[in-house]
């Protein structure tokens, strides 16, 4: 089954008299369990796309549906509702809260969507455990390194069971060894049926996905399943 399908997207970004065609007309299906990565030089509009994805932005043209439902149509309110419940996020940069614990940082998503504290306590620790980080939930960010960050970054991810994973350069801060432990960590994750896009420029990291993307000035100029 299609967890989401993209038809016609294009995105073009206005700015003074240039207009940018971020994606143009882009047919995209991915199905549930899928681990996607998406390739393509810089400029090619693969941030762009995982945006849409992640409804942080709307396409100008096209229609995106998640999940079977048309988000196109949906109110700031409702896309904030849609993207909280269903979407996770992995950035480069962590992104982790510097005033709040690891805890506290897996756990604020889950407060956000109203989730009962016993529940909630129950998925933290559960997410933590996974990425191998229960041992740093007192800590704050900074005393972790940066690959303890981006583990946390992935239990807070995780932690709420979205249907969709979204990973921007998830390894692009962290040196070799902790960059495979984080691709190791979302091959454990599509091992148990997570549906994962991840955009990356390093080739032997999109080989490890399931289909690689390639975007080449806004368009899909290839879509291949692992060989
Ligand atoms: P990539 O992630 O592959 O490097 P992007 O999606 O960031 O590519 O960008 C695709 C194109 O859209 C580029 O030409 C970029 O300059 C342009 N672009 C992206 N975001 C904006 C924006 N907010 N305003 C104007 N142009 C943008
Ligand atoms: P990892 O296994 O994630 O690579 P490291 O070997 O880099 O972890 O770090 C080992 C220990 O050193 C960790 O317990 C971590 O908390 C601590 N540490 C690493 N970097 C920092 C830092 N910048 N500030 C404080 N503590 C750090």
């Amino acid at each position: 089954k299609d967890l989401l399908r993209m038809e016609g997207v294009t995105k073009i970004f206005v700015t003074d008299e240039m207009e940018t065609h971020a994606l143009s007309n882009i047919q995209l299906s991915i199905k549930t369990g899928e681990w996607v990565a998406i390739v393509g030089p810089s400029g090619s509009g693969k941030s762009t796309l995982l945006g849409i994805l992640g409804l942080l932005d709307s396409p100008s043209k096209g229609t995106y549906l998640l999940n079977e439902e048309a988000v196109s149509g949906l109110s700031p309110s409702q896309l904030a509702y849609v993207r909280n419940r269903h979407i996770g996020f992995i950035f480069q940069s962590f992104n982790l809260i510097g005033d709040l614990t690891v805890y506290e940082n897996v756990e604020l998503p889950l407060i956000y969507r109203g989730m009962p504290p016993a529940e909630r306590k129950q998925r933290v620790e559960a997410a933590l455990e996974r990425v191998g980080v229960s041992h740093r939930a007192r800590h704050m960010p900074g005393q972790l390194s940066g690959g303890q960050q981006q583990r946390v970054a992935v239990a807070r991810a995780v932690a709420g069971e979205p249907l969709l994973l979204l990973a921007d350069e998830p390894t692009g801060n962290l040196d070799s060894r902790n960059g495979q432990m984080v691709m190791d960590l979302l091959r454990q994750l599509h091992e148990s049926g997570s549906t994962i896009c991840m955009v990356t420029h390093d080739i032997a990291q999109a080989r490890q996905a399931s289909r690689t993307i390639s975007l080449f000035d806004g368009r899909i100029v290839e879509d291949q399943p692992r060989a």
